[in-house]
Parts: structure tokens; C-alpha cells; sequence
């Protein structure tokens, strides 16, 4: 069935949510760590941010039609949730990266895993200014395949703002072929992720500058530095799309497929996840952009597939 859930129009951002039938929304927010905070304050930030988000999901099975609905935000404080690093991050590598946008450098785990096919391309020093006009240009690209429906359809929109030089059309490209591999959350045929160039959809994805993306997180903290999902909102901090985070050397392309594959996954009701043992690779549920707690990088839901 095509789940419908109350579609809201995706340029809505704001904060309404509609009660009726929604079911994507579901508004947890999860947030992303990026970055450069010192370790603990990174490790503060993200574990906040997990615990709001795991909140929000738990509980949320996905089922095809279930529904989400939009809830709001749910702020800090969180019960008790799953939620993952704390004190193994300190282990781990991290610089503070961010900021200067250094490909492999450092790394903290002593393997360093393969790149992947592309990431050999250093994450190129894009300077992405700091606040933007909170204006965004929809991409429209007509280059994306259809994808085989299967499952529930979830319909979604990419958006960037207008200060960040990233170019919208590529973006949705990249996710489009994330989502298309059969390691993504569809693989399974369960759902389906269907790119829309216009109209009405059930969760957009904004590539921000990074206080529009915190803006777009609120009321949870993202710190300037990471992403989120707020409700039918996947909020990405432009400096991790475009520079990653150290401890996956390099790696971009990985890196985007796991922040895409991983704040989606909290879009059709995954919560985080914790490293399983040491060399393990990481579940997509794990915050790796904070760090990889033990376990090797991983962006995809079912590796193995
Ligand atoms: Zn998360």
C-alpha cells in the first residue's frame, strides 16, 4: 500500500504537524555527531542527541502502515534508550577534524579500511559558511532511475541551501544510488525510496549550513556540528556532507552513505545502535560520525546482502 501517510508538503519545515494520518513523521530526532568538539564535549552532544532520538523511535515498529505520527520533537531528555558510546569513545581516534577538512589523516583504528571507490577523492576543502538564508534550491535532477516499487513507498525530496556550494541534483543522485543497492533499507523489499522532483513527499532531505541545520534539529542541539532527523526533516550539516569525519579516513563516499542510510533508517523507525565487539563492523544505527567505538566504519543496513 502506498502509505500515504499524511503527506505534508516538504517545503513546510516548520514545526506544524499535521495530526491526521501521518505517518511519517515520526519525530524523534536523532542527531548526528560531527566533528570537532573535544572529544567530550562531542561525546556529551551526541550521547543528548541519541538519547532524544532513540526515544522518539523506540517503539515506532515500522510496519508498512504504520504511522508516524508527527510528533514533535522530543527534547532531550530521553528515557532510557539504547544508546551507544559514551565511554568507548574516548578510545577512539578523533581529532577534531571538521573544521579543516582533512581526508585521511588521522585515523584511529589501526586498519584502514579500503576506500571505497570513489572516497579516494579527498574530501576537498568546500568552505561552507556558517549561517545561511535558510532558502534552498530542490533538486530536480531527471537522472535518477525509477527504482522498482516494492513495499512501502516512501516518497522523498532533496533540498540545499542556497549558501552551500553543494550541488543539489548530485546530491539526490548519490543518495538515489545509496538507497538503490541492495545493502540499503530496501534491499529486502520491504520499501522503496522514490526520489520526487516536485510535489508533495513524506521526508526531505536538507543539506544546511550548519545553524540552519540546527535550527532544523531544534529543540535538540546539534552544536553547529552534526545531523539529524527531525519528524519528515533529515537535517544534514553541510560540513559533514562535504568534509565527513576523520575516523573514516578519507572515505566520503562511505561517509555519505551511512549519514544517508542512517538518518533515513531513523525516518522509518530505527533507533541507534551500539558496536557489537571489537573488529565488528559497525551497524548504520551506530553514530559513526561520532565515532566507531571498536568497530570498523559500515554505511549500509545489511553489508552482507
Ligand atoms: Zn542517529
Amino acid at each position: 500500500m502506498r502509505e500515504s501517510k499524511g503527506r505534508r508538503s516538504d517545503g513546510t519545515e516548520s514545526a506544524t504537524r499535521r495530526s491526521g494520518g501521518a505517518s511519517r513523521a515520526r519525530r524523534a530526532l536523532p542527531r548526528e555527531p560531527g566533528p570537532s568538539l573535544t572529544r567530550r564535549g562531542w561525546t556529551s552532544l551526541v550521547t543528548a542527541i541519541c538519547l532524544v532520538v532513540a526515544a522518539g523511535v523506540v517503539g515506532l515498529g515500522w510496519t508498512g502502515a504504520t504511522t508516524a505520527r508527527p510528533g514533535r520533537a522530543v527534547p532531550q531528555a530521553a528515557s532510557g534508550l539504547p544508546v551507544q558510546q559514551s565511554a568507548p569513545a574516548e578510545s577512539t581516534p578523533a581529532p577534531d577534524p571538521s573544521a579543516s577538512a582533512q581526508p585521511s589523516s588521522t585515523s584511529p583504528e589501526p586498519k584502514k579500511s579500503p576506500k571505497a571507490e570513489q572516497s579516494s577523492t579527498a574530501p576537498a576543502a568546500v568552505k561552507i559558511p556558517k549561517h545561511g538564508s535558510g532558502k534552498y534550491t530542490r533538486a530536480t535532477t531527471t537522472k535518477i532511475p525509477k527504482p522498482k516499487k516494492r513495499g512501502q513507498i516512501i516518497r522523498y525530496a532533496v533540498k540545499v541551501e542556497k549558501e552551500v556550494p553543494v550541488d543539489a541534483n548530485e546530491a539526490a543522485e548519490f543518495m538515489a544510488a545509496t538507497f538503490a543497492d541492495k545493502r540499503s533499507w530496501g534491499g529486502d523489499g520491504s520499501l522503496t525510496f522514490v526520489f520526487v522532483p516536485k510535489g508533495e513527499v513524506d521526508v526531505t532531505a536538507y543539506i544546511s549550513t550548519p545553524d540552519t541545520t540546527d535550527k532544523h534539529c531544534l529543540p535538540s542541539d546539534t552544536g553547529g556540528k552534526v545531523s539529524c532527523r527531525n519528524g519528515a526533516k533529515v537535517a544534514l550539516n553541510a560540513n559533514r556532507w562535504t568534509q565527513g569525519v576523520p575516523h573514516f579516513d578519507g572515505d566520503l563516499v562511505s561517509y555519505k552513505q551511512y549519514l544517508v542510510n542512517h538518518e533515513f533508517g531513523h525516518f522509518i523507525g530505527h533507533g541507534h545502535a551500539t558496536c557489537p565487539g571489537k573488529g565488528k563492523l559497525a551497524p548504520v544505527m551506530v553514530q559513526q560520525t561520532h565515532g566507531l567505538f571498536g568497530c570498523k566504519k559500515n554505511p549500509w543496513p545489511s553489508p552482507k546482502r
